[in-house]
């Protein structure tokens, strides 16, 4: 129960000394005087006769202690008294003073005041009035036959003298007995006061609380009592026993009568309901929980019924959006990876059951997605995964469950295939695809590429579990492969996401150990046979598995940040080498390839003049190879940087041109010098002549950019003389020479120079 507050009721200290009656004084006075006709006359005869009086009152001690003592009533009364730590004796000594008082015949203020104090001791300690009366009595009896008898009382004054004591008693009786029923009445302000603080705090509480609150009378099925919130809520259409009854859904109705019907069989019932619109500001179901209180008679029979509605709308929302969140990744809305294995898990269990059907996995990685994501901002990172998601969705069925595995990873399954195998290489065609275009973001573009794992129920697993690792097994060696897609191949060499991080692990200290090497491939001009140059291709001599190509290990240098010293040490060894090579007055330009994270960090135009000074060469001596993939990825920042290498005369290469998504009008305004046309190009155009006619348009493309056109991997006579006729100006392939570390190159140059 709350306290109430001070200034609602009389304040605690004043209560406890009194200081303050709400009762009416001056307590009786005059008004008894007037009513007893007590006059100066009595109270003079009085004084004239205390002494004997007082004297003779003296054996009244003895009485007064039997009358009290006898009655067990008063006893009780008494014995209370001393267990509280009050002294009896004293008590019954100043009792018996203030009897003796009222022979001195005083009737000032001082006495009504002491005769008011017993009035309201008495009540507070349980003392009936009508035990005064029986005290008084005695005391009357006592007096009277001393006023009779003693000789000292002179015969002519019994009379007035025993009329005065009677006025003295009577009227310290009435005062006595009006301070009794003041104490009372003001007891009873006092609790009147309290209750009255309590009820307006439980109305204040009440009318803000948000819950809605609300009784039942059961007998009348009437309610007796709806808080000012229920009353607003409902616009006071309180009908019993549920108000707003009206606003539930009638399909909830029968929820709601069913738990009625147990809260009049006294069980405590809840319940969650959602309520209708209707009325609502903002015109949305609102969710709330009901509860109902029974309150039943000894006999187990409900009297009444509390009732208890409290708006949990938030609440209701916040879980909705928990348990979409357990399946539901944040970022895309799609779905997430425990959905994703669900679905995978019911696309086999109808597969199992239905034989010759088939369910692909696809698991898709985004390629240097994290790059974006650290230059561009996470936020701008998000976008990039929601526009992908967006593309992604559009060319899947509708059975297919698309979903983010995780940072730039993506699975797909796709269910209910039949002749599988064709039906995913198709996906997975449109899927990249779909991906070419550039993405924007601010007004630029920018391109992404990925690598595609597949697996396929039965050949390449039975459960999900198996068919996801294997598609993400695939995936990886697609990355390491730099191919877009690959299908799970249970033979080959395991490309595990653990295998990959024990590599990493290697490739650490691959650089102070010194085990990077170059090999060369030269390039030669088609019409006059010359060589025009080399491009420097790394290698990594790893302790265990020999000779590993940059392909394998390119990425995950990238991916942990160690490209960049990398970077910097073929450039120099590649320059270095060239002056080597040049010394006999032929210059051997050399080609370096740069990766895309190098390409776009902002230190690589710095590095490569540091390297030329280092080399002590002219900027002439180098060309840079980067993917037309690279280079789209951010074509403004990638204009920049192509602008400043060829402030310092280095020659720009698009390496496997045809491979990626060029904007051709913006190849116009770069400072490129190269095209080279991707080896798939050649390997069919022997047999294709679809293939012919790309080489041709890449060659005719690359004479209007102004660019010399190189054809790599050229392996035999027929491609030479084929891309000759085409009009290529430069090849480089095994044709020629395979690429070889540096004593092998200076022999084969050496040779092919004479
Ligand atoms: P790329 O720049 O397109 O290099 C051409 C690739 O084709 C080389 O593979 C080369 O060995 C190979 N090749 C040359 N002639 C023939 C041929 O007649 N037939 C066939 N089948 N292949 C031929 P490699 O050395 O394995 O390099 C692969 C890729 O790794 C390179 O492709 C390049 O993108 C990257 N790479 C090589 N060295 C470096 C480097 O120092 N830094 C960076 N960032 N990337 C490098
Ligand atoms: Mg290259
Ligand atoms: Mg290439």
């Amino acid at each position: 129960m709350p306290t109430p507050t001070r200034k609602r009721g009389r304040p605690k200290e004043e209560r406890r000394t009194g200081a303050r009656k709400k009762s009416s004084s001056p307590l009786l006075g005059k008004e008894v005087n007037y009513v007893l006709q007590l006059s100066a006359a009595d109270t003079e005869l009085l004084k004239r006769y205390q002494g004997v009086l007082v004297q003779g009152a003296a054996g009244f001690a003895e009485t007064s202690y039997n009358y009290l003592f006898d009655n067990p009533d008063i006893a009780d009364v008494l014995y209370a008294f001393e267990r509280d730590g009050g002294n009896i004796g004293e008590l019954v000594r100043a009792m018996l003073g203030h009897k003796l008082g009222l022979l001195s015949g005083d009737i000032d203020e001082a006495v009504t005041q002491q005769s008011e104090q017993i009035g309201r001791a008495h009540y507070r300690r349980g003392v009936k009035p009508v035990w005064t009366l029986g005290a008084y009595r005695l005391f009357l009896d006592h007096l009277q036959q001393l006023v009779a008898t003693d000789p000292q009382i002179a015969h002519e004054d019994r009379d007035a003298v025993e009329s005065a004591l009677i006025k003295m008693i009577f009227r310290d009786l009435a005062v006595m007995t009006e301070a009794y029923w003041r104490a009372a009445i003001d007891q009873l302000t006092d609790q009147r006061d309290e209750l009255g603080a309590e009820q307006s705090l439980a109305g204040e509480l009440l009318s803000n609380i948000p819950q809605l609150l609300w009784t039942v009378d059961i007998e009348s099925n009437s309610i007796s009592y709806a808080s000012p919130g229920t009353r607003a809520f409902c616009r006071q259409e309180l009908e019993a026993p549920i108000p707003c009854f009206y606003r539930i859904y009638g399909s909830e109705r029968e929820r709601v009568l069913t738990a009625w019907q147990q809260v009049i069989d006294n069980e405590s019932v809840q319940l969650e309901l959602r309520l209708c619109a209707e009325d609502n500001d903002d015109q949305t179901d609102r969710w709330f929980r009901m509860a109902f209180y029974p309150m039943a008679n000894r006999r187990g029979r409900v009297l009444r019924v509390h009732c208890l509605m409290e708006d949990i709308t938030d609440m209701h929302t916040d879980r909705e959006r928990l348990e979409q969140l357990s399946t539901q990744d944040e970022i895309t809305g799609l779905a997430n990876r425990a959905l994703w294995y669900d679905r995978l898990s019911s696309a086999l269990a109808v597969a199992r059951r239905n034989p010759g059907a088939s369910v692909a996995v696809m698991v898709l990685d985004i390629n240097q997605f994290k790059m974006y994501n650290d230059s561009l901002g996470q936020q701008a990172g998000d976008e990039l995964l929601r526009q992908i998601a967006r593309r992604l969705q559009r060319v899947l069925r509708d059975t297919d469950t698309l979903a983010r595995l995780g940072s730039d990873e993506f699975g797909i399954v796709l269910p209910f295939l039949q002749d599988a195998e064709r039906a995913v290489e198709r996906v997975a065609g449109e899927v990249i695809n779909a991906l070419r275009a550039p993405f924007s973001h601010e007004q630029r573009e920018l391109c992404l590429s990925s690598a595609i794992g597949i697996s396929v129920y039965p050949q390449h697993g039975e459960d999900a579990n198996a068919l996801a690792n294997h598609a993400d097994r695939a995936m990886y060696r697609a990355k390491w492969n730099s191919v877009p897609y690959l299908f799970y191949e249970a033979d080959l060499v395991p490309s595990s996401a653990t295998e990959h991080l024990q590599f990493s692990g290697q490739l650490h200290g691959a650089l102070e150990r010194q085990e990077f090497e170059l090999h060369y491939q030269p390039k030669i001009d088609l019409a006059s046979g010359e060589i025009r140059g080399a491009e420097a291709l790394l290698r990594w001599q790893h302790p265990q598995q020999g000779l590993v190509l940059p392909t394998r290990f390119i990425a995950v240098a990238e991916q942990l940040g160690m490209i960049a010293p990398i970077t910097d040490w073929v450039l120099d060894t590649a320059l270095q080498q060239s002056k080597l090579w040049s010394a006999g007055g032929k210059p051997m330009p050399i080609s370096v390839n740069v990766s895309a994270r190098s390409f776009q960090s902002p230190g690589l135009v710095g590095s490569i003049r540091d390297a030329l000074e280092r080399a002590g060469l002219e900027g002439s001596s180098l060309e840079i190879e980067v993917t037309e993939a690279t280079l789209m990825a951010d074509l403004e920042e990638g204009a920049r940087t192509l602008d400043s290498l060829s402030e310092l005369g280095v020659s720009i290469a698009i390496d496997d041109f045809g491979t990626g998504y060029s904007s051709l009008s913006y190849l116009k305004r770069l400072p490129i010098h190269t095209l080279k046309i991707d080896q798939s190009f050649l390997e069919d155009m022997a047999n294709n002549p679809r293939d012919v006619a790309v080489v041709r348009s890449i060659i005719e493309l690359g004479h209007n950019l102004d660019c010399q056109v190189v054809a790599e991997g050229v392996e035999d006579e027929i491609i030479r003389q084929r891309l000759q006729d085409l009009g290529c100006d430069l090849v480089q392939g095994f044709h020629i020479s395979k690429p070889l570390p540096n004593e092998g190159f200076g022999e084969w140059l050496s040779h092919a120079r004479h």
